[in-house]
């Protein structure tokens, strides 16, 4: 489990500024969500998180150290892509396996990691099946799968469900909510899905243009938003 705690972050492409300026601290564990209109700047903290994407200013501290400079694989973080990133040639079992036996882990570790991930995530029947021939939950399982097998401190969702029909994101709503109780993992969690943010966070954080409007917990947004876009976004009454 992780700590991750982002002081004063800017992110700046070109002369534009998306990122104005953003103090968060994510405490061990916690399940936090994103929210906030296209644009605003989601997937970008995200990828700052994640190393992908350079900071511009500001410190980010993960567990305590500084983490801003850090390659992404040295985070100890993971991101889940969305599913049609897995390799359309390789069965579920290979496509889990894969960054494992990549970095060179020998092959009984890489096995006894991909056969427990799979059973979390109920992937056993499919392991010799191509990502061609799964659900779009089992393709998605599978893409979290990969992340797993990793051992990470911290998962980073971007979207996660988006690409799924209304039933299957029900589903797969539940299924990421017993993976956190089970694995006891930091998540973040992108979503513009409201339902999503308000059945599965500890804590939600709304942004609007690269700036954090409120954060609190599902309820405390709901009941006292502290403005009108945070009241529209959640959906509350104000
Ligand atoms: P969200 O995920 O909330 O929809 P993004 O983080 O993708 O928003 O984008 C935030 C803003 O940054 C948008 O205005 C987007 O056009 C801009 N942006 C994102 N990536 C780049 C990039 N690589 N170069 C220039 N502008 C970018
Ligand atoms: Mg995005």
């Amino acid at each position: 489990m992780s700590s991750i705690e982002l002081k004063s972050i800017e992110k700046w492409f070109g002369n534009v500024q998306v990122i104005k300026g953003v103090d968060l601290r994510i405490e061990e564990g916690e399940f936090i969500i994103f929210v906030g209109p296209s644009g605003c700047g989601k997937s970008t903290l995200l990828r700052m998180i994640a190393g992908l994407e350079e900071t511009s200013r500001g410190q980010i501290m993960i567990d305590g150290r500084d983490a801003t400079a850090e390659a992404p694989s040295k985070r100890g973080l993971t991101m889940v892509f969305q599913s049609y990133a897995l390799y359309p040639h390789m069965s579920v079992r290979d496509n889990m396996g894969f960054s494992l036996k990549a970095a060179g882990a020998p092959k009984t570790e890489i096995d006894e990691k991909v056969n427990r991930a799979a059973e979390v995530l109920k992937l056993v029947p499919y392991f010799d099946r191509r990502p061609k021939d799964l659900s779009g939950g089992q393709r998605q399982r599978v893409a979290i799968g990969r992340s797993i097998v990793r051992d990470p401190t911290a998962f980073l969702f971007d979207e996660p469900l988006s690409n799924l029909d209304a039933a299957l994101r029900v589903e797969m709503r539940y299924e990421i909510a017993k993976l956190h109780h089970s694995l006891g993992a930091t998540m973040i969690y992108v979503t513009h899905d409201q339902v999503e943010a308000m059945t599965l966070a500890d804590r939600i954080v709304v942004l609007e243009a690269g700036r954090i409007a409120q954060i609190g917990t599902p309820r405390a947004l709901y009941e006292r938003p502290e403005n009108l876009f945070v009241a529209q976004f959640i959906g509350s009454p104000k």
